[in-house]
């Protein structure tokens, strides 16, 4: 049986680590037959990157720091260049001052605010303008987002309202789309130890919490993210747009403590 992403090329943007979020996806439409190509952030990474992209049979590889129009541009070009027209992206990226992921919201600075604001949410504007001029048949564009958006989670502070734009950010992005058969979507993934993660203050506690209360009475791994990632980007999700699909054992549901939770 063919692959489900069999023919199919596309962009990944945030793989830092074999921890990533986008490594779980990228591995899953590796499986399944997507040819990839892979942007990274600064030449710290590229060490990394290059490498997990090599084992997945790539080089493509793009430098791009998405605070940066002009760099965002000549990524795009440079896509362009070797592929005419992609089919979907992963947008894993998210950034915040860690000194202020923790503490109070309440004493965010501006210049953090907005920085978060422009590497957190603008970014995914950005690159959904970018990438649809090259999807001239239709394609899938997806981001991260975390549960912060929607409730009060200790420490995560601006990330929650950048989380929160960002979610709508995708509704909106997917009405304008939808007429190109551009599909637009958010996974919503519980707690995962990466390096992101770990700016956030007491982020143990975090995982733990969501480890003893989410319905499946687990955390959740690059590799369900991943899975989740492949359907939303292949064409069994055709008729899925605009949505925040939550791949956290199910902890959104949860209202209270669970009875037999012990205390942590
Ligand atoms: P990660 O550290 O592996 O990935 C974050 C990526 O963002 C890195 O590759 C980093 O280089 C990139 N990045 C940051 N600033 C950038 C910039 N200016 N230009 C280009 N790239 C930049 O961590 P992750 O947890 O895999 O994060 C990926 C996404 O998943 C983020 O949006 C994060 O908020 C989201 N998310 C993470 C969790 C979790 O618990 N780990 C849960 C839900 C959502």
């Amino acid at each position: 049986m063919p692959g489900l992403m069999e023919g199919k090329r596309g962009l990944i943007m945030g793989l830092a680590n074999d921890r990533s979020l986008a490594w779980g996806i990228a591995k899953q439409l590796h499986e399944q037959g997507a040819e990839m190509a892979f942007s990274y952030q600064g030449e710290a990474l590229e060490r990394r990157v290059r490498p997990l992209a090599e084992s997945l049979g790539s080089d493509f590889l793009i430098e791009c720091d998405v605070s940066d129009m002009d760099a965002l541009d000549a990524t795009f070009a440079t896509l362009k260049d070797r592929w005419e027209t992609i089919d979907f992206v992963v947008h894993a990226i998210g950034f915040s001052d860690k000194n202020e992921l923790r503490g109070k919201y309440v004493d965010t600075s501006l210049e953090n605010f907005l920085m978060t604001m422009n590497i957190s949410v603008y970014s995914m504007v950005a690159v959904t303008k970018r990438a649809s001029e090259m999807m001239p048949g239709g394609g899938s564009i997806l981001t991260l987002t975390y549960y912060g958006a929607e409730k009060v989670v200790p420490h995560y502070n601006v990330m929650g309202p950048a989380k929160s734009a960002l979610e709508t950010s995708v509704q909106y992005l997917a009405m304008d789309l939808g007429p190109d058969n551009i599909r637009v979507n958010a996974i919503s993934a519980g707690p995962i130890k990466t390096l992101a993660a770990s700016g956030i203050g007491d982020f143990r506690y975090i995982l733990k919490w969501n480890e003893l209360n989410s319905p499946l009475r687990r955390n959740v791994t690059i590799e369900d993210v991943g899975g989740a990632g492949l359907y939303l980007l292949s064409d069994l999700a055709s008729g899925v747009t605009g949505e925040t699909h939550h791949v956290d054992a199910g902890y959104n549901v949860i209202g209270m403590k669970a009875e037999d939770a012990p205390d942590i």
